[in-house]
């Protein structure tokens, strides 16, 4: 555990940028992730993320711009600084013949002050799979046993690299749970993911980046907030009925009628004032508020593949 404060600065980046060869995949990014808290980094595939969470563990160079990492610029490698993170990567690749506990031991083996065995083992929740040969855990429990080798210096700061990707939705929610309890205990987390859900869940804050530019970053109640928007949704009751009174606001997706709209309330009074004169039942009718998915779809959408304003009626 560190003595710094829980609102020190665990991250901080200003202009980074990464080129390979001509091609700008990080275009002058800042990022600010305090200590204690739980950041998410999201984006499309080749938006820059995985350049830039290798650039702050200290895995690849930048081209220009500061970074620093609980004090230390990652690119010099300094051994206290590696030994104050830990990094989940996506496949971590442990020798499947060994026990839970004795791939533990071995990377225990690397640090100066790791953390108990049996705390770590506690904190990944694997007691019951302790002397488990790794390959016969199922996939859930192999990423857990990752998350315990990043674990295994007692960092301050843990890298997650998609912690959930593949598993399913039963393993995602433990998978929550224990990253939840990591920061309980103290560790500050910086995770990628393609879930917003789970970035929704777990992340104190984000920042989206599209095309190697940050284009949102903030609470994702705040992101979700600042759009102040609610679909509303209904079967397409066909071409019986004469015109719905939304009409002009409405977009026809899959055989749904959709509404986006700030101001629900008198939109779904004109709209139900309609149908019940009209005695049509609006089928399937769902009044939902925006999720920090549909944020991120409209934040990140590509404009060469976007169509125009005027969606069929
Ligand atoms: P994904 O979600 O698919 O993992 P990402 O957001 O992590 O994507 P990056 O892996 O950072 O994206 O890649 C950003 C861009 O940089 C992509 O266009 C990718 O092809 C390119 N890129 C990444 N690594 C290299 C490399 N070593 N050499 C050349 N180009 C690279």
């Amino acid at each position: 555990m560190t003595t710094e404060t829980a609102t020190a600065t665990a991250i901080s980046v200003t202009n980074l940028r990464k080129s390979y060869g001509d091609l700008e995949a990080v275009r002058g990014i800042d990022l600010h992730v305090s200590q204690g808290e739980v950041f998410a980094l999201l984006g499309p595939n080749g938006a820059g993320k995985t350049t830039t969470l290798e650039i702050l563990e200290g895995h690849r160079e930048r081209t220009a711009g500061e970074v620093s990492v609980l004090g230390h610029d990652p690119q010099r490698n300094e051994r206290d600084f590696k030994d104050r993170i830990g990094i989940v990567l996506q496949d971590t690749g442990v020798e499947r013949y060994l026990t839970v506990e004795e791939v533990i031991e071995l990377f225990r083996g690397y640090y100066p002050h790791p953390l108990p065995r049996d705390q770590i083992i506690e904190m990944v929740g694997l007691e019951e799979k302790r002397t488990s040969l790794v390959r016969r855990l199922s996939s859930g429990q192999q990423r857990r046993l990752d998350v315990a080798i990043g674990l295994a210096g007692d960092p301050d700061l843990l890298f997650l690299d998609e912690p959930t990707t593949g598993f399913d939705p039963a393993a995602r929610r433990n998978a929550w749970e224990m990253i939840k309890g990591l920061n309980a205990a103290g560790k500050t987390v910086f995770l990628t993911t393609h879930y917003m859900e789970e970035a929704q869940y777990l992340a104190d804050r984000v920042a989206i980046i599209a095309r190697g530019e940050i284009v949102a970053e903030g609470a994702p109640i705040d992101l979700i907030g600042r759009e102040a928007i609610t679909t509303i949704s209904f079967e397409d009751p066909g071409d019986g009925p004469p015109p719905y009174p939304v009409s002009e606001f409405a977009t026809l997706i899959d055989g749904r009628i959709v509404i986006e709209t700030s101001g629900p309330t008198a939109l779904l009074y004109a709209l139900t004032s309609w149908a019940t004169e009209h005695s049509v039942e609006l089928e399937g009718l769902t009044v939902a508020p925006w999720t920090l998915e549909d944020v991120y779809l409209k934040l990140t959408a590509d404009p060469e593949l976007e169509e125009g304003p005027e969606a069929e009626q």
